[in-house]
């Protein structure tokens, strides 16, 4: 087979895994415009939105099918001018990209999936990771293996190809990891790559000193010594782009002066933040709810309502106790300020606002909340959400699908096993596991869904405009993800295996949270009892096994 013959292979290939995965991603859209229609769209799903067009209208000309490209990207910039057409046109919109599903549908039924399903599985959001290794050296271990766990990684064919990347950088790498013994880092690239942002990890044959100071000298984040602990390099290298994917603060904005709003907003999102404006107090809660800012921004003469009595108000919520309450007012007078804080509010800013004074006290207020609400939230081992919040989120997704008529899916996981594996190999080795298994759930799942440690090792997630169908390919590619990993005890390699129960809001009439995690739990005994590796999709009373994996 010659290079052009191989080309056109991969083309063929790469066309027929599109065009099995657009109808699932047309009909998401959809489903995101049917809820952006009926003004029921939180920001990150708006966004979802934009940006999933804009892949339709950036990609399908490249598989021949122009028409739909172009529709895409009509349909695209009339959503981004969206927030200006009135019901009736916005109304249009909606029906324009609803129709394109179905177009879509209708003509490619031999390759249709179930209407409404996830896009596929997500773009990862963790950003990319280099592998330098010299001119034909081959990393094929190493590369599969990082892959295995969830990150995205380009491999470079020598220093000369990082220089060459590195002018383009798309998408933009956190991390490289450069094999020492092929590859010697220049001065001036290493000091390129510390402008980008980018960490350094060198992996070195010699484990002595001078080694280590050559890449201290070279600005290396972390040093490893061949052979390699994968698990120890993951760890790190997860631990180093973590800490770039913290998402934008959002910040809700009370005002009922259109002009100042919009401007805050202005100001907000020039920063980077996300920011959302509500003109009536009255929608306070829900939009508190579907939007769920790290801080509010509280106007405090509105009309009919006082933003003193509405922050006082809401702190008899235990939810929105810790919400940090800026108010923005002309109220001069130190006493009177003194008092409104007294009520439930956090600080003052006072009438005209400098955009600048505003972005820094709302980003420092809301860098401490983010700080104080993750070491609640997150559970130690993982970082993932912990017991008590995975439930809290299940608690919210109930209430917006009711709200927003939308369906959403939730599953329970279970590592098959776990105590001969502690048995086995330790404690600490368990440990291993589950923290390699919630990287590849932070990793695999998409942006919008919430993942919990339930338990030991025991996992829920919780998929928004998710069917049962699509949850249950998520949860079978998770499942497989999870058992191709290889774990290192003492020079022996071992894998686990997980088991899964799902369940979706379609399943039920009334949306209550117990009752997915009853069901999720039922159809996860049903998978441990038809053999374990495998996952079960809760079906009345009675869970059935719908596939079957290795088992
Ligand atoms: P099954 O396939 O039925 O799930 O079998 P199993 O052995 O996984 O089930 P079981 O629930 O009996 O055992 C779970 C074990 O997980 C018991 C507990 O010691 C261990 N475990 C719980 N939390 C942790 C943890 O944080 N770290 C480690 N290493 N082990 C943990
Ligand atoms: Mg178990
Ligand atoms: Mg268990």
């Amino acid at each position: 087979m010659t290079a052009k013959d191989r080309a056109i292979e991969t083309l063929k290939l790469q066309r027929q895994r599109y065009l099995e995965r657009l109808p699932s991603t047309v009909a998401y859209l959809g489903e995101l415009a049917l809820a952006w229609g009926r003004g029921h769209l939180d920001s990150e799903r708006f966004d979802a939105l934009k940006q999933g067009l804009h892949r339709i209208a950036g990609s399908a000309g490249i598989f021949g099918l122009e028409e739909l490209g172009l529709e895409a990207s009509r349909l695209e910039q009339a959503i981004r001018g969206g927030q200006l057409l009135d019901g009736a046109n916005r109304h249009a919109l909606v029906q324009d990209v609803l129709t394109l599903g179905e177009r879509w549908l209708s003509s490619t039924e031999h390759l249709a999936a179930p209407v409404g399903t996830l896009d596929t599985p997500s773009q990862s959001i963790m950003p990319t990771i280099w592998l330098l290794t010299g001119a034909g050296a081959s990393e094929q271990n190493l590369l599969r293996s990082l892959r295995q766990y969830g990150f995205t990684v380009k491999p470079l064919d020598g220093l000369q190809a990082a220089e060459v990347a590195l002018v383009f950088p798309e998408p933009a790498p956190g991390v490289l990891i450069l094999d020492a013994e092929r590859v010697t880092l220049t001065e001036a690239l290493s000091q390129k790559l510390s402008l980008a942002g980018v960490a350094v990890v060198f992996i070195s044959l010699q484990d002595d000193f001078e080694s280590r100071l050559e890449a201290a000298r070279l600005g290396a984040t972390a040093f490893f010594v061949r052979p390699l602990n994968v698990m120890q390099l993951v760890e790190k290298v997860d631990s180093l782009v973590g800490d770039q994917t913290e998402t934008p603060y959002r910040i809700l904005i009370v005002d009922d002066d259109e002009m100042l709003s919009l401007s805050y907003q202005q100001a907000l999102l020039s920063a980077g933040m996300r920011a959302e404006i509500e003109p009536d107090p009255a929608n306070l809660l829900r939009r508190l709810e579907d939007f769920r800012p790290d801080l509010l921004l509280l106007d405090i003469h509105m009309p009919g309502y006082s933003g003193i009595e509405l922050a006082a108000a809401l702190r008899y919520y235990d939810e929105w106790t810790g919400l940090p309450i800026i108010y923005l007012s002309a109220e001069a007078n130190r006493e009177r300020q003194l008092r409104a804080l007294d009520r439930g509010g956090d600080d003052f800013i006072t009438k005209p606002i400098s955009e600048q004074y505003l972005v820094s006290v709302v980003r420092v207020r809301a860098e401490r909340m983010r700080r104080l609400a993750s070491l609640r939230a997150c559970d130690g081992l993982t970082g993932l959400l912990n017991h008590v919040h995975i439930k809290e989120a299940l608690a919210a997704e109930c209430l917006r699908a009711k709200r927003e008529e939308t369906c959403f899916s939730v599953f329970m996981l279970d590592i098959d096993h776990f105590k001969q594996v502690n048995d086995t190999y330790g404690h600490a080795r368990g440990d291993t596991v589950i923290r390699a298994l919630a990287h590849l759930l932070k990793t695999r799942l998409r942006g919008t869904d919430r993942v919990g440690r339930y338990g030991g090792e025991e996992f829920f997630a919780i998929l928004p405009s998710c069917r049962k169908e699509a949850a249950e390919r998520q949860c079978n590619w998770l499942r497989e993800a999870f058992a191709a990993l290889e774990f290192e005890h003492d020079g022996e390699t071992f894998a686990c295996t997980l088991s899964a129960g799902i369940t979706c809001s379609e399943d039920f009439e009334q949306l209550q949270a117990d009752q997915f995690i009853e069901c999720a739990d039922q159809a996860l005994y049903a998978a441990k009892d038809a053999g374990r590796n495998c996952v079960v999709g809760w079906h009345g009373s009675l869970p059935s096994r719908s596939e079957a994996g290795s088992a």
